[in-house]
Formats: structure tokens, sequence, C-alpha cells
């Protein structure tokens, strides 16, 4: 017998940090999770209606590769709309399986053995894994605190080298909640023409912004024909369940995309198609209200951690907060399991997120308002002891 049957690609794979908390968190009882990377609502009721009735039609099928047309339609005129770019939904729009599948198209879609994919972090935790599972090279690049949390087109441009194919961007941010400038932004956009790279777009919490103007990469000018645009439905509708998101690009690199979606998963679930579908007509008013709910939460929670004595910068995107615990001496790990056994808060290490998480930890304003007062107080008295 071999000592391992699994493949080295795989084995190479860092286990996410997030879960070992969870399931500690799992065998207490009043734990109050800041953990938790998805949003606290229930789908929105015409959504959920959408999906139901789909199935009692009889829509238990498998639909086209790339989704059904009227979605892939409706989808293409939302991004028109919105941010003015325009994708042709017979050859540019492929619907996937949530968000992750279209990040793990993308990147498997681009890089060859050895290929380097730069990846500002602290970032969501798949992205290193995607590139290591299409056999790339991660290259990570810290986003500081002292700079908002921005990209640094000089360091991006720093880490260029001939094996680089892609830059991966996620913005509004998951662990940050920092959203990039459109004057980095731009900067980035010259580094891909310049170096002839293509960008990854992950704008998964597009509509999650807070007093800001969400800025779509591929909008920027001559930005499309470069960059695969990844969003989804997960977090803006509160859908993460129905696995549904998707991939926008030039049809040249879309067809890259659509083989893996085609041979790996055929097509997204048909019932969160059709309820995607309904979400992009009817989903409009619920957005804007969940949007002033964390907007609510998310002052509550900047406010708090701050005056607790845990620097925090103010997050202008997607649900999390992310204090610097490091003012405390204890490690973002030790933090997080102290708090989690002596107060019964979880939250995520920042170390998980990727370089330049340590000394931070990640904290979801996706939970309830009381919730979070109750967890506030509670970090007041661990970190008053401590
Ligand atoms: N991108 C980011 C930045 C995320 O935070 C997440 C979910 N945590 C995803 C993509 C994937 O979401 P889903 O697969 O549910 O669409």
């Amino acid at each position: 017998m071999r000592d391992s049957y699994i493949s080295k690609r795989v084995a190479g794979l860092k286990p996410s940090g997030i879960r070992k908390f969870f399931d500690i968190a799992a065998t207490m009882k009043d734990v109050i999770s800041l953990g938790i990377g998805e949003p606290d609502f229930t789908t929105p009721a015409p959504i959920l209606e959408a999906g139901i009735k789909s199935l009692q039609r009889g829509e238990t099928h498998y639909t086209s590769n790339p989704g059904i047309m009227e979605l892939r339609k409706a989808l293409s005129a939302h991004l028109e709309l919105h941010y003015g770019v325009s994708y042709d939904p017979v050859n540019e729009i492929i619907i996937t399986v949530g968000g992750s599948e279209a990040l793990y198209l993308a990147a498997t879609a681009l890089l060859d053995e050895g290929d380097e994919m730069i990846i500002p972090t602290p970032c969501f935790v798949s992205y290193q894994a995607q590139a290591v599972l299409a056999g790339g090279v991660a290259v990570e690049i810290p986003c500081k605190m002292e700079n908002n949390f921005d990209i640094d087109p000089k360091e991006i441009e720093e880490a260029i080298t001939p094996r680089t194919r892609a830059i991966l961007l996620g913005f509004p941010n998951n662990p940050t909640g920092a959203v990039a400038s459109r004057e980095n932004l731009l900067a980035v956009a010259q580094l891909a023409v310049k170096y002839d790279l293509i960008v990854i777009s992950d704008e998964i919490y597009d509509r999650l912004v807070y007093g800001v103007r969400h800025v779509c990469f591929s909008a920027l000018p001559g930005m499309k024909e470069r960059t695969i645009f990844l969003g989804g439905f997960s977090k803006d509708y509160a859908m993460t369940g129905w696995r549904i998101g998707f991939a926008a690009g030039p049809a040249s690199l879309m067809t890259g995309l659509l083989r893996i979606h085609q041979f790996a998963v055929m097509c997204a679930p048909t019932m969160s198609q059709v309820a995607a579908f309904a979400a992009l007509q009817q989903g409009e008013e619920y957005v804007q209200e969940m949007v002033q709910e964390y907007d609510r939460r998310r002052k509550l929670i900047v406010k708090g951690l701050n005056e607790i004595g845990l620097p925090t910068f103010e997050p202008k995107g997607a649900f999390y907060a992310f204090p610097k615990i490091s003012v405390t001496g204890l490690s973002d790990e030790d933090f997080s399991m102290r708090l989690l056994n002596e107060e019964h808060v979880a939250a995520v290490p920042g170390n998980s997120f990727g370089k330049g998480g340590e000394g931070f930890i990640r904290c979801s304003y996706a939970t309830a308002y009381e919730k979070i007062e109750v967890a506030l107080e509670r970090m007041r008295k661990f970190v008053n002891r401590i």
C-alpha cells in the first residue's frame, strides 16, 4: 500500500482555520457567533416562493450548461443597469454553483502548472486553495490597516514575474470589509495591460456597501476584455443554501470556464436558477432593507470594538469588522480561542485569511443587533481581564 492515495495537490491544501472554531462552538450553549460568513436573514419570500413553485411545476431537470437563458438575460440587464457593463447572455455569462464554483472555474481555466496568481490578502479562505487546486501558486500581497486595507498597486507590480497570469481581487472584502478605491483599481487595470494579465474580480458583496458606490472592475476603461467578473446571490439576496452564482467575461475566456463547468457540474440547480431570476426581478427592496439593517449593526459593532480598546477600521462593505487584537498582547489564535472558551463569543482568527491577517480577528455582523450588543459586553469583560 502507498502511504497516501491523496494527490500531492490536495494534500498540500491547508484546512480552513474557520471550521475548528465552529466545531468547538457547536458544543457550547449560549454561544454568540460572530464567526459566520453568511447572512442571518432567510431568503426573501418572493424568491423563496419562486423556487418552490418551480419544483411544484415539475422543473426538476437539468438546464442548459451555462444556465437558463431568461436568467442570463436578466443578469446581463442587471449588470448593465448597475455598472454600465455589457455582457452577451449567449456566450459571456455562466450561471454557477455559487461564487465558489465560479472561482474554481476561473482559476482552473487560467492557470497552468506553476503559474502565479497574485492575491491581495487578507482574503476569502478559498482564494489560495483555488490557485493550488489549479496547479498554480498563490502569491499573497498583504493589505494594511493604515491603508484602509486597500490594495497597493506598487506592491502588486513588484510581485509580478514572468509566471504571473492573473490578479484575484475581492472587494468589498471578506474579512476586512474594505472597498478598493477607484484610483487603485485603475492602477491595477494599468498593470493588467502593461503585463498582459487577467483580473479575476470577485464582487460577491457588490450590493452590500455603506455610503459608497461599488466600483465594478470590468466597467473600468478597457477592462471588460481582461476581467473575469464573479458574483452571486448568496450575500446580496441571502441565498447561501441555494448555491447560485455567476461568472461573466469575454467569450474567449468563458469558453474555457464553460468547458470545466460542463464536465464538473453540468449546470447550477434548476430551482435555484428560477429563484435567482425572481431575485433580480423582485429582490431590490429586500436588498435595500438588509443593507439598512447591516449598516445599523455595522455602526454598533465598529463603535463598540473601538470603545473596548480594539482599534477597528471602518468597513465600507460586506458584513465584517476586523478589529486589531494584537494590542492585547495575545495572538489572534489565542485571543479567539480564549474568547470562545471564557466568554462564549465565536470570532475567526485573522491569520485564517492569509498574510496580513495575523493580529486581527474577523467579527461578522450578520447576526441580530441585540446579540451583537451582548457579544460586545462579553468582549469588554474579556479585554478588561486580560
Ligand atoms: N467570495 C467571497 C469573498 C466570499 O466571502 C464567499 C462566501 N463566503 C464566496 C465568494 C462564495 O460564496 P458562494 O459560493 O456562497 O456564492
